[in-house]
């Protein structure tokens, strides 16, 4: 059964990631990623977020925009898994889905508001920068959260790895012009990296190639020093 709704975009959210690679798998893993939802009108009127500011998260409902294209299929191979095992679609938060719905707790720190704009200053998100937001609501932890809930597959956060600046990067963050307009940037990379956002199967042997991850306009280069830890070597703006 199919119904035709007018389910649009409310907003859009601005986020330090220009690219899926290094976003991390879930909300609330790198709390020093800073973002707005901005909301698009006619839903850019104050008066549709009176009273959000005495909650301290919101649940983002949105669409998994840049995978609409490829559709869903039954049985998918979480990345947890290390890509061998499948389950169903509706048995993993898969970005490859039906309607291409995804949820999310974000914190909110503030509600900017002029004229014509209206946005909801939040972190710790896992969302691609540009990411349609089909809808907004506030947290509420007595019913949302159920601390005894079985979690699966997905029953603890993924395991961090220690990450290291090299001599240039560390000098780089030091000298780079400008770097303030990028909010919690060290700390931000500091989080991105420790999820080591490589594909399962690449983790348990050693692995020489340098790789690079797009955040804010920054490529960060990076290379696995072992086989436990990430070494963040530079990074280069898009000049
Ligand atoms: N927390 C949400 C949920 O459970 O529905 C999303 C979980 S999903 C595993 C998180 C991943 O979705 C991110 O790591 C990123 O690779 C991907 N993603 C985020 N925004 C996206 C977008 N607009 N289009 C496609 N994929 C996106």
């Amino acid at each position: 059964m199919s119904f035709s709704s007018q389910i649009q975009a409310v907003a859009y959210c601005r986020t330090p990631y220009k690219q899926k690679f290094g976003i991390p798998r879930q909300p609330g893993l790198v709390n020093a990623a800073r973002g707005f939802v901005e909301l698009q009108a006619p839903y850019n009127d104050i008066d549709t977020v009176r009273g959000l500011e005495q909650y301290s998260h919101l649940w983002l409902v949105f669409c998994f925009h840049q995978n609409l294209a490829q559709g869903w299929k039954t049985t998918v191979r979480p990345p947890r898994l290390g890509g061998n095992e499948k389950l169903g679609v509706f048995a993993t938060r898969s970005t490859f889905r039906p309607n291409g719905l995804g949820q999310s707790v974000v914190k909110l720190h503030k509600i900017h508001q002029r004229r014509g704009y209206l946005a909801l200053e939040i972190s710790g998100m896992d969302l691609l920068d540009g990411t349609p937001i089909i809808d907004i609501k506030p947290y509420i932890p007595f019913s949302d959260s159920v601390p005894d809930a079985l979690g699966g597959i997905a029953h603890e956060a993924p395991k961090l790895t220690k990450v290291e600046f090299s001599q240039d990067a560390k000098q780089q963050l030091a000298s780079y012009e400008g770097l303030e307009q990028y909010q919690h940037l060290e700390e931000l990379i500091i989080g991105v990296l420790a999820q080591d956002p490589r594909p399962a199967y690449k983790k348990a042997k050693a692995d020489p190639k340098i790789y690079q991850v797009a955040l804010y306009d920054l490529d960060i280069l990076w290379h696995v020093v072992e086989a436990t830890h990430a070494h963040a070597k530079n990074n280069d703006s898009d000049s």
